[in-house]
């Protein structure tokens, strides 16, 4: 860790803290995360190299962002080594770049170009996870990267732990946020899929529109009324099996709102493609590759991703 000059925290999220640093060699800006994937005596871990390699592989993709390198550390408390990734260093995160446009010197609207441009990388990003497989389940605005100047979006934060949950709370006892979480993960299925990420992609749309959350709830329950409230309480009409899944309860009965209200500076093929992203039935929702052929996009030029 020597080659590395530490500049200061940019995040502690789930499993430890984010450092900014710079490669002394090269002066280039790395973002270095330890992870929670201890060794032990015999090494690494399979299941951690495999993770690792994976993450490799998806970061070749230009919206997933590039894992450079992988260190061993050894631990000053208990010699136990441990592993750091080396990223690339981006600007910001689209948490904190809207709420610059919420709280800042300027407050206003982003730009439709770059809510459309953002949500088109995301879903390219997303396209490529899912087509190697792997499902990031845990995709907020918090764990979107920015490069500001070039307009970019990556996708951080993928590939590990894939074997466990989402904890409920963070290292520092932090509470994980709900408010992406699709409805089948909140009522207990077990067997989720592709889905599960697009319900986080129509809420990350839905809240660069409207620079606030979509649906923030503070419990499982709470989410799960914040998104009765505005899409009606499911029923097995429309969704097939919805009453047998773990956790269903008997719900207020709320008839479906107008969505075009719940983001009205959204036009109508953003609303289109946004009640297609938060369809109920995890089967009818659109996939990230259908998503990036939907009209929303046609006023896009496509040819610079
Ligand atoms: P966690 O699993 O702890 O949530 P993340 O990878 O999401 O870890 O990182 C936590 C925070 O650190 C992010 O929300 C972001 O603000 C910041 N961060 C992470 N990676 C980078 C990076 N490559 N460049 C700049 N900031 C980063
Ligand atoms: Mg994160």
């Amino acid at each position: 860790m020597e080659k590395y000059e530490k500049l200061e925290k940019v995040g502690e999220g789930t499993y430890g803290k984010v450092y900014k640093a710079k490669d002394k060699a090269t002066g280039q800006l790395v973002a270095l995360k330890k992870t929670r994937l201890e060794m032990d005596e015999e090494g690494v871990p399979p299941t951690a190299l495999r993770e690792v390699s994976l993450l490799q592989m998806l970061s070749q993709s230009l919206y997933v962002v590039r894992l450079l390198c992988v260190e061993h550390v050894d631990n000053k408390k208990d010699g136990k080594p441990v592993l750091y990734l080396v990223f690339e260093y981006l600007d910001t995160d689209l948490k904190k770049f809207i709420d610059s446009y919420r709280k800042g010197p300027n407050p206003g609207p982003l730009a439709p170009a770059m809510v459309q441009s953002f949500l088109f990388q995301l879903c390219k990003g997303v396209a490529h996870c899912h087509s190697h497989g792997v499902l990031h389940r845990d995709l907020k605005p918090q764990n979107l990267l920015l490069d500001k100047d070039r307009g970019i979006l990556k996708i951080a934060d993928l590939g590990l732990g894939r074997a466990f949950t989402v904890p409920l709370k963070s290292y520092t006892h932090e509470i994980v946020t709900l408010w992406y979480r699709a409805p089948e993960v909140l009522l207990g299925s077990t067997h989720y899929s592709t889905g599960v990420d697009m319900w986080s992609v129509g809420c990350i749309f839905a809240e660069m529109v409207r620079r606030q959350a979509l649906f923030p709830g503070d419990s499982e329950f709470q989410q799960l009324l914040h998104i009765f409230r505005l899409l009606g309480t499911p029923t097995e009409k429309q969704w097939a099996g919805v009453t047998t899944l773990r956790d269903w309860h008997v719900y207020p009965v709320w008839e479906p709102q107008n969505l075009a209200r719940a983001v009205p500076a959204l036009g109508p093929d953003g609303v289109d493609l946004l009640s297609r992203m938060l369809k109920y039935d995890p089967a009818e929702r659109i996939s990230a590759k259908e998503a990036m052929d939907h009209p929303y996009f046609d006023s896009l030029d496509k040819s610079q991703f």
